[in-house]
């Protein structure tokens, strides 16, 4: 075997830093580069000062499906999606891209003093696309705004209404120590503004989403 490219190992540096001041788990880097475990802790460590945390991935697929993450889920996999389809950035490369896109939109207009917490942690949006390049998710097209939304595979999706176009009654009452129907409004119109623009064909992010029957995957292809 030829030894291993500096090259190509000083680019995975750079991507790991970079999944790194996105919030990434170490299980992520682990799969995303070939660098070694230690390499990636001691990484981690001169990044964040700190070691990185143990334990098990979020590994529920029903977390996408409550209202709140649902609507960052799919603004998320829109941007993911078109990204990786229409720019040179593919895969993890489009994840990074994607996420630090949606950290910017999901803050839009929120005062400094917010908490900064995502709704959507850059590990569970790495699972999402990774959810779907295994079959487990897809997008149902929304009968009403005919954007195309997070929903578990293979659910019937004639007659799908999407967490835009009928919320629950809760919706504004949650994470009302941050700020609270503001928030979820923000995320709702960013979102059905990606979903409108996917179904108008307009050269804009979203554009690329894909409806409910396309064929999907390929983005990451490691298994799960
Ligand atoms: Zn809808």
């Amino acid at each position: 075997m030829a030894s291993k490219s500096v090259a190509r190992e000083a680019e995975e540096i750079v991507l790991a830093t970079r999944m790194i001041h996105l919030g990434a788990r170490l299980q992520v880097l682990q799969a995303e580069t070939s660098l070694s475990y230690d390499r990636l802790a001691r990484l981690y460590r001169e990044i964040k000062g700190c070691s990185p945390p143990k334990g098990m991935l979020p590994f529920s697929v029903d977390w996408f499906m409550t209202w709140l993450p649902n609507v960052h889920s799919t603004m998320f996999y829109s941007m993911f999606c078109y990204i990786d389809r229409h720019t040179p950035s593919k895969k993890a490369h489009a994840l990074v891209d994607a996420y630090a896109l949606y950290l910017e939109q999901a803050s839009a207009g929120r005062p400094e003093t917010a908490p900064a917490e995502p709704v959507l942690s850059f590990t569970r949006a790495w699972m999402l696309v990774r959810f779907f390049d295994s079959d487990m998710l897809q997008l149902s097209q929304c009968v009403r705004c005919k954007g195309g939304f997070v929903a578990h595979a293979h659910d019937p999706d004639h007659d799908f209404v999407c967490a835009i176009c009928r919320p629950p009654p809760r919706a504004g009452k949650t994470r009302s120590r941050a700020r609270p129907a503001q928030v979820l409004h923000d995320a709702l119109d960013r979102a059905a503004a990606l979903a409108a623009d996917g179904t108008a064909g307009q050269p804009a992010l979203g554009a690329g989403l894909p409806s409910a029957g396309q064929p999907r995957g390929g983005h990451l292809n490691r298994r799960i």
